[in-house]
């Protein structure tokens, strides 16, 4: 008995493991590390933006109208230099805002034009009332074909939740530019009932 121990010793604890594989056996049945994955955030206004839109001072405003550019790419400079070039608007670009469709500025960025900097009338809305009263916000692209991003949506909503509590804007106010003019601006793939469920 007493002879027969050290080599029967030795064949577990040497000779087992090798032919086995106990540590990788063990090693692999262990259940699979569980990384939950990071929720997308939702569209982050930068501080500059915040800042620009906080320092004026506004004016009374009623209206928030929702366009589309009716292009598939644009931002405010190119969108700015075409309303002052060809349509001879002395104060440039028509709209307040312009959120960004990837195509000239980034998916889902606000653009901050000069008629909100300056607090002056709009040209957007093709009606004396809505320019002088409506805060016009542009999506770029062609929502007659295609849809806007999930980013341009969610800079809308942001952009629209702080104006109305800015400017005190009843939601009901909150309209797109065929609710009062014979256009079809900003297109039939504009999701405007569920920019509107996600209103504050
Ligand atoms: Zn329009």
């Amino acid at each position: 008995m007493i002879k027969c121990k050290w080599p029967c010793l030795k064949f577990l604890l040497l000779i087992a493991p090798l032919l086995y594989g106990c540590s990788s056996t063990h090693v692999s049945t262990l259940p699979p590390i569980y990384k939950p994955e990071r929720p997308k955030p939702e569209i982050v206004i930068p501080g500059s933006i915040m800042s620009e839109l906080n320092k004026f001072k506004i004016r009374p405003w009623k209206y928030i109208v929702i366009h589309h550019s009716a292009s598939d790419s644009g931002n405010a400079a190119s969108i700015g230099k075409y309303h002052k070039n060809e349509k001879g608007w002395v104060n440039g670009l028509g709209y307040h805002f312009l959120i960004g469709n990837g195509n000239g500025s980034r998916d889902g960025q606000i653009e901050v034009g000069n008629r909100w900097d300056d607090q002056i009338d709009g040209a957007h809305a093709g009606n004396g009332e809505y320019n002088k009263h409506g805060v016009g916000i542009c999506l770029i692209g062609n929502f007659e074909n295609d849809y806007p991003t999930s980013s341009q949506i969610s800079s809308l909503t942001y952009l629209i939740n702080y104006l109305q509590k800015r400017c005190n804007i009843p939601r009901n106010q909150v309209i797109m530019h065929r609710t009062f003019r014979k256009t079809v601006c900003p297109g039939r793939h504009f999701p405007y009932n569920k920019v509107m469920a996600r209103l504050k």
